[in-house]
């Protein structure tokens, strides 16, 4: 039995998690795999109820769970995963950014990986003013983090092994100290991989590349701040945020979310694609399959991504991907589907 803290969010969070909840249910009725579900309440709405936007019991609970399933949170986000990922010393976010079928996408066939270092850069949230008129932000980089973040995306691209190659991306030519010791790191680390191809491109460049010819990314390394625009980009690219997953891993602990945020403009409306959440389970269970040597974990991650495929594969969408099904008519396709794979 695996234990799941389930982050509830605000916006489309709740509506979201509870597609969640019933992919988890519908896994537990057909699989010897088992999840118990833990929700627990962070962001906004907590702020608002008891003062904290992550009360200590959110954190207790995650800490004593297998994994924490997060929806997205409000205003309150650097409160609740920003303050967890330095916590809990999640360094590493990796997002997947992949084409499926049916997407009024900009660009098709895409599968690349952005690793994102997570701890560290502009978000240590370090910003004081130094008069009336202007403030300072300190920005972070260390040797030490920059080779854990590099290591996991070399290690990422020889586990995929498509085109065994990490792309470092930075603006070393004008933050030569902090950008400068990325580089010089990840090119070091990378050395000591035999069949890992290694690159650098400036940050840019790789914004402009990412819409001009994505196909010829397969991991691309990054520092934070750039990792999550780029990553934002990335995924409208490939349809929309909706559909794009997330995974937040340390060497104890790990936390799956969708990459976008509560989307308060459509919430409540019952038109939130749930995909974002449904592949962060993906995830999950690839990292429980690796962690706890759990093959059948392994092989309902795959179901549940054909599942996904298969369900757009027939046309069947919500709004955000030219489709005009609901959160729930949706995800109540994806759950047949699982419940009628093989
Ligand atoms: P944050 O800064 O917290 O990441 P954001 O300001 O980038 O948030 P999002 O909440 O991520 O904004 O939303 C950006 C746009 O993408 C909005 O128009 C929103 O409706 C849309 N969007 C985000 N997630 C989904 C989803 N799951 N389904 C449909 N549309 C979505």
């Amino acid at each position: 039995m695996y234990d799941i803290a389930l982050i509830m969010g605000d916006g489309i969070g709740p509506e979201i998690s509870e597609s969640a909840v019933s992919v988890l249910e519908i896994i537990n009725d057909r699989f010897k795999l088992k999840f118990s579900i833990n929700r627990v309440e962070a962001g906004d709405k907590a702020l608002n109820e008891t003062g904290y936007a992550l009360p200590a019991e959110t954190l207790s609970s995650i800490k004593k769970s297998t994994a924490c399933l997060k929806a997205p949170v409000g205003e309150s986000a650097s409160d609740v995963i920003v303050f967890l990922r330095r916590s809990l010393n999640l360094y590493a976010n990796v997002r997947p950014i992949k084409s499926y079928p049916n997407m009024s996408a900009l660009k098709n066939n895409i599968d690349f990986v952005i690793v994102r270092e997570n701890t560290e850069d502009l978000y240590i949230g370090n910003e004081f003013d130094i008069n009336d008129d202007a403030s300072i932000a300190i920005r972070l980089i260390s040797k030490k983090a920059s080779k854990q973040i590099a290591s996991y995306a070399c290690n990422t691209a020889k586990y995929r092994n498509i085109l065994n190659k990490v792309t470092c991306v930075h603006k070393s030519n004008v933050m030569k100290k902090t950008d400068g010791l990325f580089l010089k790191t990840c090119e070091m680390v990378s050395k000591t991989y035999s069949n890992i191809k290694f690159e650098s491109m400036y940050v840019d460049a790789c914004a402009m590349n990412i819409i001009r010819n994505p196909e010829k990314f397969d991991v691309i390394v990054t520092t934070n701040m750039f990792g999550d625009i780029l990553s934002d980009e990335a995924a409208q690219i490939s349809g929309s945020l909706g559909i794009a997953p997330s995974a937040n891993i340390g060497d104890k602990y790990a936390i799956f979310e969708p990459i976008h945020g509560a989307a308060f403009d459509i919430a409540g409306k019952k038109i939130a694609n749930p995909i974002s959440i449904i592949l962060s389970i993906k995830m999950m269970l690839d990292w429980i399959g690796i962690k706890y040597n759990d093959n059948e974990a392994s092989a309902v991650s795959k179901v549940v991504e054909n599942a996904v495929y298969n369900t757009i594969n027939k046309n069947i969408k919500t709004k955000d991907i030219g489709g005009n099904y609901t959160t729930n008519e949706f995800t109540k396709e994806v759950i047949n589907r699982i419940q009628l794979m093989q």
